[in-house]
């Protein structure tokens, strides 16, 4: 008998979900699947399941709790492998750590058809994770293809998402910026805005981005397949072709053989069953269409993409609610740095409704109305222009016919990798949006470079040790590694010094004095593990703290390398020259 601790597994990248009911008391025996807990995001109330058989030792949560991704629900006193199996395979050693969650391994299908071309290397999925592993596996030698549905390479990011998001939130920030110049004695008039030509803009962007792409892969020798593709076994693929603009099936079909597979088939907007059809009720994509600009915009779920588009349009003219079920906005990144962009942006929003959920939506001929539920609900319905659903994202595990492949896929849609980005399957690779949270195309951009190298016989290994966030608002937020919430969630001993922005000449020239830089550091060790800037190209600046990170710097490493002068970028030198006690830029401080 051993004892093990029960946790929260990946639950989709919410942090400090409510728990609304436990299920186990001490002395309880468990089987796996039983449910522990049950926890509600904004989207959905889920069931966390055992996933060790047991008795119970000791309940470490209850009702009202908030609890996140690895936080311990229970202990659990292990009934022993040998118990637990049945007759047969009683003689299998007993497994030294707990079995995986949720995915099961199916058994591959057999394929015995023909093939129509043969590769080393097949990449599902033309993402950034898909076709930055395809030109990687080219790069190391080998014949690889990508299967993608689409006409252009690129994935969510390129075509609908981080690129696009990008070319408005420039044109949002510079209209902005123009405001601001009044007040320093430029004054132009009001901008007239023709949302044609402004859609006309991003569309131009995407399109010299996925040439781009389009070109390099012909300059690799990188096939790309255009069409549907499903597993038909643990070698085979088969896509039925897709032809024009979308993702139509023309009627043919191809099958490929491959030695190694790399899924890359990322993930899909998540739709709340109880919103209703209409074109004014959009996801993401479809406010990156920038049909109209409403007058009242709702968006539902207030998280980076969330806000970023409603940056957006409200720098076109739209005002804003924003409701989101959490205690705060852009969950996960550091409170003090979203406070101060809370403030900034408190003139774009009417109502900020946190602690509140959406109940019921309803499209009526004058507007879609919404009803709340919560500790900020209006008492009755509100009226809207448009609604922006950005309530989160699902991963496409389930609609690529991994089963015949032999890949288990979890009963949410993710697939469970190594550190080399293998599944189950070993000759069989899965990285980006379809492994977990974060959900980031540099995240699948790395994974994609690992399991290429290991395609073409490498010992590569995914071991970073952080993944930096941007919310590219105005002013943009950008953390990286341990935030001090993290920190005392976990019971991280740290110490952290912070440079507000105020003291930075750049800043203040650029008349954007709000801004913060943060450093924090463990206590015991002084090395740097997060670091979190609100301001103007936070998002530009935050790779330094990564490498700082990476590299295990400690204060005086970062503050005694030269920043140039006078840059934004120099508040991070700044920021650790207070943590050590030494900064002449700020009133004298008690030497450390
Ligand atoms: P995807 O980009 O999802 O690509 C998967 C590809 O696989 C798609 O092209 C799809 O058509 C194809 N596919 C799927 N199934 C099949 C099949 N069976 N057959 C053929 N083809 C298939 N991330 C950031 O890092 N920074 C940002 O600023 C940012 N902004 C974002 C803004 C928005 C509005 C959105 C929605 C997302 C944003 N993201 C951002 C997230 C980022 O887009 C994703 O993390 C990234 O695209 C994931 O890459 P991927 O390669 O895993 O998959």
């Amino acid at each position: 008998m051993s004892l093990i601790e029960l946790k929260v597994p990946d639950i989709g990248g919410h942090e400090n979900v409510d728990i609304i009911a436990v299920d186990i008391k001490v002395g309880d025996s468990v089987a796996v699947e039983d449910t522990l807990i049950t926890l509600e995001t904004d989207k959905a109330t889920m069931d966390v399941p055992a996933e060790v058989a047991g008795v119970i030792k000791e309940v470490r949560v209850k009702v009202g709790d908030k609890i996140s991704e690895g936080g311990v629900i229970a202990v659990v006193e292990a009934a022993t492998a040998a118990a637990e199996a049945p007759k047969a395979e009683a003689a299998a050693p007993a497994p030294t750590t707990p079995a995986p969650q949720a995915a099961v391994a199916p058994q591959a299908a057999n394929f015995s058809g023909n093939a129509d071309a043969e590769y080393d290397v097949v990449v599902l999925g033309g993402g950034p994770g898909g076709y930055s592993a395809a030109f990687a596996a080219a790069d190391q030698g080998l014949k690889a293809a990508i299967v993608e549905r689409y006409a252009t390479l690129g994935g969510v990011c390129l075509n609908v998402g981080c690129i696009p998001s990008k070319a408005l939130l420039h044109n949002a920030a510079v209209v902005d910026e123009v405001k601001h110049l009044a007040a320093n004695g430029i004054k132009y008039p009001e901008p007239e805005i023709d949302i044609d030509l402004l859609r006309g803009y991003k569309d131009k962007v995407i399109a010299k981005m996925t040439g781009g792409l389009a070109g390099m892969a012909k300059a690799r020798k990188v096939d790309i397949i255009r069409g549907n593709g499903q597993f038909v076994g643990a070698n085979h693929l088969q896509v039925a072709l897709t032809q024009g603009n979308g993702s139509e099936e023309s009627g043919e079909q191809k099958t490929i053989a491959f030695k190694n597979a790399i899924i890359a088939a990322g993930s899909r907007v998540l739709h709340l069953p109880f919103i209703p059809q209409d074109p004014r009720i959009v996801d993401s994509t479809g406010a990156l269409e920038l049909k109209f600009v409403p007058e009242k915009m709702l968006i539902i779920g207030g998280g980076i993409i969330g806000l970023e588009m409603g940056t957006v349009y409200s720098t076109l003219g739209a005002r804003l609610d924003v409701v989101e079920m959490m205690d705060g906005l852009m969950q996960g990144a550091d409170r003090d740095m979203v406070k101060i962009w809370q403030k900034m942006n408190e003139h774009r929003f009417d109502n900020i409704m946190l602690n509140t959920k959406t109940v019921a939506v309803e499209a009526r001929d004058d507007g879609i109305y919404v009803t709340f539920e919560g500790s900020k609900a209006p008492a009755e319905p509100v009226r809207y222009d448009m609604v922006l659903v950005a309530a989160g994202r699902a991963p496409n595990g389930k609609l690529i016919g991994a089963e015949n492949a032999g890949v288990a896929v979890s009963e949410r849609g993710f697939i469970e990798v190594d550190k080399q980005m293998r599944t189950n399957v070993p000759h069989i690779y899965a990285i980006g949006d379809i492994v977990g949270q974060p959900m980031l195309a540099h995240k699948a951009v790395h994974e994609g470079h690992v399991a290429a190298e290991n395609c073409a016989g490498h010992k590569a290994y995914f071991d970073a040790r952080v993944i930096p966030g941007v919310a590219y608002t105005d002013p943009e937020v950008a953390w990286v590694g341990v935030t001090e919430e993290q920190a005392k969630r976990d019971g991280i001993n740290i110490t952290k010094s912070v440079f507000p922005w105020a003291a930075s000449g750049r800043a203040v020239a650029n008349g954007r004095s709000e801004g913060a830089t943060k450093l924090i550091f463990d206590a015991a060790s002084g090395q740097i593990i997060g670091g979190a800037i609100v301001g103007t190209n936070a998002g530009d600046m935050i790779g330094e703290i990564c490498l700082a990170i990476e590299m295990g710097c400690d204060a005086e490493d970062i503050g005694r390398t030269i920043h140039p002068h006078p840059t934004l970028g120099e508040s991070i030198g700044m920021a650790a020259e207070v943590a050590m006690g030494v900064c002449t830029d700020l009133p004298p401080q008690r030497k450390k």
